[in-house]
């Protein structure tokens, strides 16, 4: 099985080669765990999980080393727990427990090593060492900075020169630098805010940037140079270019990771997802509360909503993509659920995963094998090895699919207003508004069943809840 990944460092879709074959090694940015993760977040944990399973199907699970970190030293953990009068460590751990939890919940599996910064400060130290004495970064004002001109390069990542990026520059520049881009490596830590005896002869003690946590993190788990990289669009600048630069300028490597892929960004309801405009979805909520839709979604129906949309794309995350995703797995659960999964995932939807990750590709295929499942019961094993291979069905039942319905309130008259209207289309041979109002009723969780009165030959429609 041949994979392709679309390569933000060289703007193509590529041939993915690995490094070797026998260990095959993907760095994700995780989180920083200071709040609950928002919906955006749960993006690139469900894409990489994605990626990772795609990995280890091609080159045994054994070969495979997946990183995602966990950013547990930070200005913004240190103002939250100040804020919330609570210690550091109690906030990351609190909110690291509950980032898992969200995330088991969306079917992602473990990464092979979750490291967490605090426990590489002297990775970072070293760095800052290697850096200094190769003469790329700087000591200035109790500071390690990262000396931007000394890099020929820099700026591939993000496709963007020097004098681009210094003249787009708008923020005020720290008198004790010596280029306007130059960035923390390392920085003085006040009494109260978390700190570690300095690197480079500084004296005191200080606190890392957040660049050169994932540069230590990465070349600790992973080495000098391996074969993927991935986070959020957002993160290819400052954050990824950085970490290149550091990387690559300590260990003297031409790449930090060969391919570098990031996921679009997702924003509610057609507007940015912001705390003020009240649009600020955690995953969390989605799970837990009737916030989203006035409904609560299971892990399983965020996910299949999420990986709808290619993964490059931005997304517009709204209820109505969470009610048709529900409603199409209302379907898989009425067909597989019990259904012992047998054989390899599905060939075609393998070839659309391999190719870029189609994701909605290999979701229209598993529409097409669950027509046929509906109809073949020996079509079913395969189909619940592919969602399962997916992360898509862990065998959930209408019930676990649905625990929001309580709160909907569902009225029996205009469901058989819209079953008789779904008839009378059905006899105009209208099978598209046909269909198009059974997927109205699926949303509302009501499933139809279709049989033949054996008297007449009529077809009678009955329906129940989803439970
Ligand atoms: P952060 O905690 O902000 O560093 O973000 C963690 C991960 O979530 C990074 O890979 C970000 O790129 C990603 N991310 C943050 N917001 C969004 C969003 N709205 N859409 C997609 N990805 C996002
Ligand atoms: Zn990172």
């Amino acid at each position: 099985m041949s994979l392709t990944f679309y390569n933000t460092l060289t703007r193509k879709k590529e041939a993915f080669e690995p490094i070797d074959p026998r260990n095959v090694r993907m760095y994700v940015c995780g989180p920083t765990v200071y709040d609950y993760a928002h919906i955006g977040n749960a993006r690139p944990v469900i894409v990489f999980d994605v990626v990772y399973r795609l990995l280890c199907h091609a080159y045994g699970a054994d070969h495979v080393t997946y990183v995602r970190n966990i950013t547990d030293v930070d200005d913004k953990i240190n103002a939250r727990a100040a804020e919330e009068g609570s210690s550091i460590r109690e906030l990351t751990e609190r909110t690291a427990k509950q980032f898992h939890a969200d995330i088991a919940a969306l079917g992602v599996l473990p990464p092979t090593v979750e490291p967490r910064a605090t426990e590489h400060i002297d990775e970072m130290k070293a760095l800052c060492e290697q850096l200094v004495a190769k003469g790329h970064a700087y000591v200035a004002d109790g500071h390690v900075l990262f000396d931007v001109a000394s890099m020929a390069d820099y700026g591939r990542l993000s496709n963007r020169s020097l004098e681009e990026m210094e003249a787009g520059a708008r923020v005020e520049v720290a008198p004790y630098k010596k280029g306007p881009m130059d960035f923390v490596l390392w920085k003085p830590s006040k009494q109260a805010e978390p700190g570690w005896p300095s690197p480079c002869g500084i004296e005191g003690d200080g606190r890392p940037g957040w660049h050169i946590e994932c540069s230590a993190m990465a070349g600790k788990h992973l080495g000098q140079v391996f074969d993927i990289h991935g986070g959020g669009i957002d993160l290819t600048f400052p954050h990824h270019e950085n970490e290149i630069a550091q990387s690559r300028c300590a260990h003297g490597t031409d790449l930090m990771a060969r391919v570098w892929m990031h996921n679009g960004f997702l924003q509610v309801e057609g507007e940015k997802m912001s705390k003020s405009l009240g649009n600020f979805i955690t995953i969390h909520d989605l799970l837990d509360t009737k916030d989203f839709g006035n409904s609560q979604w299971n892990g399983r129906v965020v996910r299949w909503a999420m990986l709808a949309t290619h993964y490059r794309q931005p997304i517009d995350w709204t209820v109505e993509r969470l009610q048709q995703a529900r409603a199409t797995m209302f379907e898989v659960a009425d067909v597989l659920h019990g259904v012992e999964p047998s054989g390899e995932p599905n060939g075609e939807v393998l070839a659309a995963l391999s190719d870029d990750l189609n994701t909605p590709s290999a979701l229209s295929i598993v529409h097409g094998l669950l027509k046929s499942a509906k109809r073949n019961s020996e079509k079913r094993p395969e189909l619940k090895a592919t969602l399962q291979f997916m992360g898509l069905y862990g065998d959930e039942t209408l019930e676990d699919l649905d625990p929001g319905r309580e709160v909907r309130d569902i009225d029996a008259g205009a469901v058989e207003v819209l079953i008789a209207a779904r008839l009378e289309a059905r006899k105009g041979k209208n099978w598209s508004e046909a269909d198009r109002i059974r997927d109205e009723l699926a949303a509302l969780g009501v499933v139809l069943k279709d049989t033949k009165d054996p008297a007449s030959g009529d077809i009678v429609t009955t329906w129940e809840l989803a439970r």
